[in-house]
């Protein structure tokens, strides 16, 4: 994709620094990191969503994640991290090139997730059939 910024630094026309590579996927530290070492993992292929990624190279990234997850875990010291991906505008996903962010995570960094809300009565169980009549 020509006016993508991954697909640049895929290519070598945008400079990253990188922390592995293979034939299918490309990891390297985000320009802005949540905390130091906050990773993203790439695939070389262009595809804009989850929705959009063939399985078996999502296969691919999701096994790449779990390697340098750990490998973030350990060279950076941490007792944990996050696994985020976002899809679409919407829910802040800014580069839409498929990508999965490995954020270390620090007891002290003050984060935190989303607000969490409530179902009333009934709404559960219809919420859950909308959803389960589009599988
Ligand atoms: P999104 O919100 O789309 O899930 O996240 C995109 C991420 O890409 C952001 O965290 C942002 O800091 C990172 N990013 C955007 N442009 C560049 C870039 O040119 N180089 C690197 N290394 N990261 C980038
Ligand atoms: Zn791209």
């Amino acid at each position: 994709m020509e006016n993508c910024i991954f697909c640049k630094i895929i290519k070598g026309e945008i400079p990253c620094t990188k922390i592995y590579e293979d034939s299918k996927v490309l990891a390297f530290l985000d320009i802005g990191p949540v905390n130091k070492g906050h990773t993203l993992v790439v695939p070389k292929e262009h595809h804009e969503t989850l929705l959009d990624m063939p399985d078996d190279l999502l296969a691919g990234v999701a096994k790449a994640t779990k390697k340098i997850a750990k490998a973030v875990k350990e060279g950076m010291k941490v007792n944990g991290f996050n696994v985020l991906q976002s899809n679409y505008r919407v829910s802040g996903q800014i580069v839409p090139h498929y990508h999965v962010h490995i954020i270390p995570r620090l007891e002290t960094d003050g984060l935190k997730h989303w607000s969490q809300g409530k179902y009333g009565d009934g709404e559960a169980e219809g919420t859950a059939e909308k959803i389960k009549k589009a599988l």
